[in-house]
């Protein structure tokens, strides 16, 4: 799971990096409004930890502006005590929920499981689409249907996961590479096209009818060709 902070505050956001990588999630951080703001658009975290007050743009004017932009990311936005409308402020801005500074770390991470939950259909851990289920830790590809399996690759996993999350949209090349390998990595849009491939296979041998669609010109959406 892959997750975005921006905070400004130095210190908060160490610790608060530390401590969600210490439970097993991957952190980016944005220490300020503009490039808090281009992260939340890119569409590639799995969930948003949004201060408020930051230098350049504020917290609500990122959300608001994420929502218009399509970005269904669930966004848990920090507020400092006592600016009480911060709460309808940020609910009406598009946040999925809110928290008051100061708090304790575990109410932190009960919130960020609930809006994580949304995202994963089923009760035992694993995605499903169309004819097709993810089983989450063991990285196995079923077809439902054919009851075939096969196990996948980290990154064939993670493109699917990724996919199946963000059903109904089509994924640009740029956003999956950014998800799948990171914004300092060398990876070229190409390699995205290679693992498309190969997640195309596996696909194709448990007997899916699910398959990535590629939309000519723009990216990739995961479809079910249900006859
Ligand atoms: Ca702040």
């Amino acid at each position: 799971m892959k997750l975005l902070l921006v905070e400004d505050e130095v210190r908060l956001a160490k610790a608060l990096a530390e401590l969600l990588r210490r439970e097993g999630y991957e952190v980016d951080h944005c220490a300020d409004g503009l490039s808090g703001r281009d992260a939340v658009e890119s569409g590639t975290y799995d969930a948003i930890i949004l201060d408020v007050m930051l230098p350049g743009i504020d917290g609500f004017a990122i959300a608001r502006e994420a929502r218009r932009a399509k970005i269904k990311t669930p966004i848990l936005m920090l507020t400092a005590k006592g600016e009480l409308d911060d709460k309808v402020t940020g609910l009406d801005s598009g946040a999925d929920d809110y928290l008051i500074k100061p708090f304790q770390s575990a109410e932190l991470l009960a919130r960020l499981r609930a809006l994580l939950r949304r995202n994963l259909p089923t009760d035992d851990g694993s995605l499903s689409f169309g004819d097709i289920a993810l089983k989450q830790g063991t990285a196995r590809l079923t077809c439902v249907k054919t009851g075939q399996e096969v196990r996948l690759g980290e990154k064939e996993y993670r493109l699917l996961e990724y996919l199946i999350a963000n059903q109904g949209q089509i994924l640009t090349r740029e956003q999956i590479a950014v998800r799948i390998w990171g914004y300092d990595s060398d990876a070229e849009y190409n390699n995205v096209e290679v693992y498309v491939s190969f997640t195309r296979k596996k696909l194709h041998f448990v007997g899916a009818e699910t398959e990535i669609k590629a939309v000519r010109g723009v990216g990739y959406e995961l479809r079910y060709r249900h006859v």
